[in-house]
């Protein structure tokens, strides 16, 4: 990767992209068109289709028709493995470009996303695609005048929602695993981040995943998603964004076929340092990169840090200085260490967040501003808030930017309080030189994840998902797998 590649492909023009359904790019039944425009410099980039209730029926019923006719989820486990691999293949052969496609709809750095989107969406159809013919049914421990068989069904069709700020990486996670169960899918990307997804498709093609077994519609969340969500024909749900959305979501399945619905919905995850910590320098270097990667525009952000008492005031100042030491700006620049905040409302809310920490009596240690306002683009400093409280609106509710909560505690009881003392459960970390602590806060935290000693970084062989408020079911590792099947039992007389 260098920078005259990137500069290349960043001037090259994109084309207007319709809806991607039954095999082929298609305008939708209206025609529409829906303008997206670059956080790296708030211009108009290109136009997407605007889709429609009858374009979702048309892609479901594409995906109903592949599902049963058999011409995916009745190829053998070796043969989608072949065809998923081979789809591995082209996304690592052309990730630098599908890595700036992805920058240019979402505002992520480039050195991120090339790693974390583009060459992860290839790995992770690498892992599903080698997992998928090593996964047995079960013979049922009956009387020897019977057999009962359990065996591994695909769902259907699977309808899919995903969010703008890893839409590649959050996408293959439910694609990749859905796709090599033998289902069918209809995925409905960010209004705001398509464009990688859409190529995705169009690799997908490419492959040889047959047609109509993955469907792209694009268009708004409030038409598209919903339109989907209440399909009749629609098995299951899989979705990660915001909880209000996994509101709904659950309120469409009840309305229409009670299809289940795993939602990964965000938190406001507890990153708490003891003074015991085995090395404080390196405690503040990751809980800052933990909360400002990605402008902070990530699910599992630490975004609340919990600080033992006797080393607050010096571990605050530490993390401030990390925060003021980023390099915020042009995401396609290979110097810059944090990109673009997805959009103005995005911008907004984030600095609105602040004044309002503000006026309940947080301290704004650093950071706070819309910067680069030059550019056009929509940047914010990584800022730190101090001296948060627990009734506080910023220690509550998720920010999804740069901003940092930091609040003090005294001991062992009061960091469990303080850490369970939201409506989410996504993730955690802790850190102390105490084995003993360190499990204990393992398993008193109520999240789905917690860091020891370090934050974030986990890879696709241990599941990821939320309890209490931060949804249900599991993203990444062999357990994904689990909700894109349905058990089946034979009983058979003997
Ligand atoms: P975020 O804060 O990440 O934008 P959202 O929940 O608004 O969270 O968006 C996540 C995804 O959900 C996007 O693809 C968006 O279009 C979609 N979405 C938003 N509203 C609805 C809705 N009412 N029904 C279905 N999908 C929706």
């Amino acid at each position: 990767m260098d920078q005259s590649s990137i500069d290349a492909l960043r001037a090259q023009e994109i084309a207007p992209r319709g809806h991607f359904i039954n095999g082929a790019f298609q305008a939708g039944e209206t025609g529409a068109l829906h303008e997206v425009q670059s956080p790296i410099n708030g211009q108009p980039l290109t136009q997407i289709a605007e889709g429609s209730p009858a374009d979702v029926g048309a892609a479901v019923r594409s995906a109903r028709t592949a599902f049963e006719d058999g011409r995916w989820s009745r190829m053998s486990p070796a043969g989608r493995k072949k065809v998923l691999l081979k789809l591995a293949n082209l996304i690592e052969s052309r990730a630098l470009e599908i890595a700036v496609l992805g920058v240019r709809d979402n505002g992520t750095e480039i050195n991120m996303a090339y790693k974390a989107e583009a060459l992860s969406a290839a790995a992770t159809f690498r892992y599903y695609a080698e997992a998928i013919d090593k996964i047995y049914g079960q013979v049922a421990p009956t009387s020897h005048d019977v057999l009962g068989l359990v065996h591994h069904a695909p769902v259907g069709v699977v309808g899919a929602i995903v969010p703008w700020n890893f839409p590649l990486m959050i996408g293959s996670w439910k694609i990749a695993p859905a796709l090599a169960a033998g289902n069918s899918i209809v995925l409905k990307p960010a209004e705001s981040a398509s464009l990688s997804l859409l190529k995705i498709a169009e690799l997908a093609a490419e492959a040889g995943i047959p047609d109509g077994v993955f469907n792209v519609v694009t268009g708004r969340g409030s038409v598209v998603g919903e339109a989907l969500a209440l399909s009749m024909d629609v098995d299951i749900m899989v979705f990660t964004g915001s909880g209000a959305t996994g509101r709904r979501l659950l309120e469409y399945s009840a309305r229409s076929n009670l299809k289940r619905c795993y939602l990964e919905l965000g938190g406001k995850s507890p990153n708490i340092v003891f003074a015991d910590a085995p090395d404080l320098a390196e405690a503040a270097k990751v809980s800052a990169a933990g909360i400002y990667r990605n402008s902070g525009q990530v699910c599992v952000a630490g975004s609340r840090l919990l600080v033992q008492q006797d080393i607050y005031e010096d571990f605050v100042a530490e993390i401030t200085r990390h925060a003021e030491s980023f390099r915020v700006g042009d995401p396609l620049d290979l110097n810059s260490q944090i990109g673009a905040v997805h959009s103005l409302p995005e911008l907004d809310a984030n600095l609105d967040f602040v004044k309002k920490a503000e006026a309940e009596g947080a301290e704004r240690r650093t950071g706070g501003e819309r910067i680069l306002t030059e550019t056009g683009g929509y940047y914010m400093s990584p800022t730190v808030m101090a001296g948060v409280k627990e009734t506080d609106n910023l220690f509550q509710n998720e920010v999804f930017g740069p901003v940092l909560a930091v609040t003090p505690f005294k001991d062992e009881a009061e960091a469990v309080r303080l850490a369970n003392a939201t409506v989410y459960g996504l993730a955690g970390g802790v850190w102390t030189s105490n084995l003993s602590r360190a499990h204990r806060m393992v398993a008193e935290v109520r999240t789905g994840v917690m860091h020891v000693n370090t934050y974030g970084g986990a890879d696709l062989t241990v599941p990821l998902g939320g309890v209490r408020q931060s949804g249900n079911g599991h993203d990444k590792s062999l357990h994904a797998l689990e909700k894109y099947f349905d058990l089946k039992t034979a009983w058979i007389k003997l």
